[in-house]
C-alpha cells in the first residue's frame, strides 16, 4: 500500500494518530479515515473534540487506557479489532499522539497481520512536538542539542523504572520523557547521578495543545517537587535539556513598559 493510498476497504484496519488533543492538529488523512470508518476503537487520551468529528452513524468504542485505570487489556483490544475487521467493517484504531510512539502499535499491527487482515498506519503529532510548539521553541539546537530522545519512564506501581540513565545523560541531547510524572524523582536522581548538571533546564507540559494546558519550567534537581505540585492530573510530557533554556528565559523576560501602558 502506498503512502498516498486514499482507499479504505471494508475488512481493513487503520491505526490512526489522533494527535495531542487539539482537533486542528489532526491530519487531513486521519479526519478522512474517521469519517469513512464503520467502527472506531479509541483511547482515553484521544481529545473529546477529536471524537466530536466522528459521525453519529459510526460505532465508537472506548478501550481507554490511562495509567492505573486499564479498562481493556491489550489482547482484548487486539481481538476486538481483528473481530471487527473479520466482520467486514472498516476499522479505525484511534490513538493519542502518534501511534508509533509508546502506543502499543506493534501488538495491533502483528495481531492484524497474523490474522491476514490488511492494516496501515496514519501518523499523528506526538506530545513532545505539541509541547515544544506550545512553549514556542525548538527541541533541537544547532550545535547544542544534536540528539532528541523519546523515552518512557513508565513503571508498574511503585517500581523503579528500568532506564539506562548513563546512556541518556548527554548535555547535548534533549530528552522527551513520556509517562514520566510518577517517576520524576527517579528521573532527576538518575540523570544527576549519571553526570547531568542539576541546573539543567526542565519543562513540564500538561495537556499540550489543549485550552487547559499548563506548563512549568524548572531545573532538573527540582523536577520531583514540580511534578508533584505544579501539575494537575492530565497527561504530561517532561522535556529536559539545553534546548529548553529558551523557555526559562522567556519566563524571566521583563514585560515591556509599553505593554503595561497598553500602548
Ligand atoms: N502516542 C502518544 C504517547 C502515548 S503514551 C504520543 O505520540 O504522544 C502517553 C503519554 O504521552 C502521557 O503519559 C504523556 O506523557 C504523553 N502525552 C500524551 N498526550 C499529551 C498531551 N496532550 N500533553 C502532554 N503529554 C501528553
Amino acid at each position: 500500500m502506498t503512502g498516498g493510498d486514499q482507499t479504505f476497504a471494508p475488512g481493513t484496519v487503520w491505526l490512526v494518530g489522533a494527535g495531542p488533543g487539539d482537533p486542528e492538529l489532526l491530519t487531513r488523512k486521519a479526519e478522512r479515515l474517521l469519517r469513512r470508518a464503520d467502527i472506531v476503537f479509541y483511547d482515553a487520551l484521544v481529545g473529546a473534540d477529536v471524537l466530536d468529528l466522528i459521525g453519529p452513524e459510526v460505532e465508537c468504542i472506548s478501550v481507554g487506557k490511562r495509567s492505573g485505570r486499564h479498562s481493556k487489556d491489550q489482547r482484548t483490544i487486539d481481538a476486538l479489532i481483528v473481530e471487527a475487521a473479520r466482520a467486514g467493517k472498516r476499522v479505525v484504531r484511534l490513538k493519542g499522539g502518534d501511534p508509533s510512539i509508546f502506543g502499543r502499535a506493534n501488538e495491533e499491527l502483528e495481531a492484524c497481520r497474523s490474522a491476514g487482515i490488511p492494516v496501515s498506519v496514519c501518523p499523528g503529532v506526538t506530545a513532545a512536538s505539541a509541547a515544544a510548539a506550545d512553549l514556542g521553541l525548538s527541541l533541537t539546537l544547532r550545535g547544542l542539542a544534536r540528539r532528541l530522545t523519546f523515552v518512557t519512564a513508565h513503571t508498574s506501581k511503585g517500581a523503579v523504572p528500568d532506564v539506562d540513565w548513563a546512556a541518556l545523560a548527554d548535555p547535548q541531547a534533549t530528552l522527551a520523557v513520556y509517562m514520566g510524572k510518577a517517576a520524576a524523582a527517579h528521573i532527576s536522581a538518575g540523570l544527576i547521578e549519571a553526570g547531568l548538571a542539576p541546573d539543567t533546564t526542565v519543562a513540564l507540559m500538561e495537556n499540550a495543545s489543549l485550552p487547559d494546558r499548563r506548563s512549568f519550567v524548572t531545573r532538573l534537581d527540582l523536577l520531583p517537587l514540580a511534578a508533584k505540585s505544579a501539575l494537575d492530573d492530565g497527561p504530561a510530557v517532561i522535556l529536559i535539556g539545553e534546548a529548553l533554556r529558551g523557555a526559562a528565559m522567556m519566563r524571566e523576560m521583563p514585560v515591556p513598559a509599553a505593554a503595561h501602558a497598553g500602548e
